[in-house]
């Protein structure tokens, strides 16, 4: 029994503005890029044909977003700072059919919320602009001031008064980063618009606003791309359909080591659905090297009704009332526009335009039970370079009998037979070398007396430039030529012969996804992985028995770095009992 007045129940109170702003503005301002993004959608939805962004630090010492929209009229200067002050909805029922990018009327009051903003707006039909500066999300000085016609936001300090923020805040250049391909996704969404980004002075960024895609496609991924990317077109004929889906898609030669290539855009929204990213890869499957991913430029457009825009605050996700539709209208697109324009060399005989029922996007089977025997063992999974580097496991001296499939080499060892495969053991070796020559900075470059062009995309850009150190010290010479090429003039000594253009380019994009481990061991993954034997290989019993032997000298040999098995090993007593001996 409860003693009477022991719990005191507690007052409901409604949080004073300032502080439910506050809550907001953590929804809706995450990092800088969520600021550009929320300033560009505002001067989208003004009409704007021209938006430049210019940041600095980051986006934490500057944001500022210029467009030549149609303005905000003097008296709704104060008022668009307001929580819940739009003009882009009035009733309800718009909720239902949302067609601009803004309509909650957040974004203004949980930018000035979180850092010092100006607003200067002059509309079309004003002969000068109003200015309206805060601090602490409080008008601290207004006035009239000549401007062209449009609007300047400009954010400073953000998040100087969220130490918590800020302290989560990655270094300015991988917020650079965010920054760059975020404005690369709105590029593309909107070649009509020229939009202009300015990363601490330095033009990152630059499209025409012709209105073609294709230009848009070279600004942010270069010429060659763009050439050969293919334009999309559904329903192929006048058929009236409610979905339809343009933009392009790139030829099964051109594809990337990361999925952050695939952009979508519903109504002209930029969002991210792991399931219409999944429908672009689906198309593409048999067409593709395992491991690749395409470039895709999804327009995809279906009455406004029969979207939700009003999911989630930074309103990235969508959700479709018939998803399948979407799903299987974008399938179809890339498909079609692929098996119709690109020469394709092997479909294998189930690829055809008929789209079997999407299967559920990558789930992580099991590990074998082979594997799980292994770890009972005590052996290890996860590479050298995950967290704690695994025990030196050694492995026998072992015999070479052959490969099969060309994929996996069979030997023999003192406790029963090795399968090996041959791409994760090279990969292995190379790994370790790669490793250890850095250790000793000692990393074996090779010039190229013909040195290679090579195009690379804004965020790419930002990449070498954080890192420029690093691939240096791995054997990358590297030399800016003009705004987005590079001359390459020497290369790290494993990847002669390769190719050198994809296997720089991919590297940049493990480079740029901010994965947990050392940023030099994924220098040193990537390197290995392109360098490495392939499966499907023809090699000479030499080249195995070199392999293997090089093998039994890794400190690793039962895991590729990427803490794949290289090998199952069938020991004499397993197969004793399998073929019923004992
Ligand atoms: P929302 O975009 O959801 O309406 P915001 O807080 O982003 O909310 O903006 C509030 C209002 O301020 C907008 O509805 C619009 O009327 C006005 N506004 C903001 N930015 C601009 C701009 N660049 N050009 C014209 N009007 C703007
Ligand atoms: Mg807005």
């Amino acid at each position: 029994m409860r003693m009477e007045g022991e719990l005191q129940a507690l007052t409901i109170r409604i949080l004073p503005p300032d502080v439910s702003v506050l809550i907001a503005a953590g929804e809706v301002v995450e990092r800088p890029a969520s600021v550009v993004k929320e300033l560009i959608d505002n001067s989208l939805d003004a009409d704007a044909s021209d938006v430049s962004i210019e940041v600095r630090q980051g986006g934490l010492s500057l944001i500022r977003v210029t467009d030549n929209g149609k303005g905000i009229p003097a008296d709704g200067l104060a008022l668009a700072f307001h929580r819940y002050a739009t003009s882009k909805v009035t009733a309800a029922q718009d909720l239902a059919r949302i067609t601009t990018l803004g309509f909650r009327g957040e974004a203004l009051p949980s930018i000035a919320a979180v850092a010092e903003v100006e607003m200067v707006s002059r509309p079309t039909d004003a002969v000068a602009a109003t200015y309206l500066r805060l601090a602490d999300g409080q008008p601290v000085e207004d006035g009239a001031r000549g401007a062209p016609v449009g609007t300047t936001v400009t954010v400073l300090d953000l998040f100087a008064k969220q130490p918590a923020r800020r302290k989560f805040m990655r270094a300015p250049t991988t917020e650079n980063q965010h920054i760059a391909s975020l404005v690369s996704q709105y590029a593309l969404a909107y070649p009509e618009v020229r939009f202009s980004l300015r990363l601490d002075g330095r033009q990152a960024l630059l499209t025409s606003g012709s209105g073609q895609l294709a230009d848009a496609v070279a600004s942010v991924y270069g010429t060659d791309v763009a050439a050969a990317m293919l334009p999309m077109r559904w329903p192929i004929d006048d058929e009236h359909t409610a979905i339809s889906v343009g933009g392009l898609a790139s030829p099964p030669h051109i594809s990337r080591a990361s999925r952050g290539c695939v952009s979508l855009f519903v109504n002209r929204r930029w969002v991210q659905n792991r399931r219409l990213t999944f429908a672009v890869e689906e198309a593409y499957s048999g067409l593709l090297p395992t491991g690749r991913r395409p470039i895709a430029i999804v327009d995809l457009r279906l009455p406004y009704e029969e979207v939700d825009v009003n999911v989630h605050p930074t309103k990235a996700e969508v959700r479709f009332r018939q998803e399948k539709d979407a799903f299987s209208a974008v399938q179809r697109a890339v498909r079609q526009a692929l098996l119709e324009q690109a020469p394709v060399p092997s479909v294998p005989s189930s690829a055809g335009v008929a789209v079997s029922p999407p299967a559920a996007p990558e789930e992580e089977p099991p590990p074998p039970l082979w594997q799980r025997a292994l770890e009972a063992e005590g052996q290890p999974r996860t590479a050298a370079g995950a967290a704690s580097p695994p025990p030196k496991v050694s492995l026998p001296m072992l015999r070479v009998v052959g490969q099969i499939g060309n994929t996996y080499i069979v030997a023999e060892g003192p406790d029963g037979m090795y399968l090996i495969d041959q791409h994760a053991a090279h990969e292995r070796v190379l790994f370790e070398e790669i490793c250890a020559a850095r250790q000793r900075g000692a990393a074996d470059a090779q010039g190229l007396l013909d040195p290679t062009m090579v195009e690379v995309s804004p965020r790419q850009k930002e990449v070498i430039l954080t890192h420029h150190e690093m691939l240096s010290e791995h054997g990358f010479q590297l030399e800016p030529f003009g705004e987005r090429t590079y001359l390459v003039r020497a290369i790290p000594a494993v990847l002669a012969g390769k190719d050198l253009s994809q296997a720089f380019s991919e590297l940049l994009d493990t480079l740029d996804e901010e994965a947990a481990v050392d940023q030099q061991d994924q220098v040193a993954f990537s390197l290995a992985c392109h360098a490495a034997v392939t499966a499907g290989q023809a090699l000479a019993p030499e080249e195995m028995r070199e392999l293997v032997r090089r093998l039994e000298q890794t400190e690793v040999p039962h895991t590729c770095p990427h803490g794949r098995p290289t090998m199952i090993h069938m020991s004499t007593a397993l197969l004793e009992k399998q073929f019923r001996r004992r």
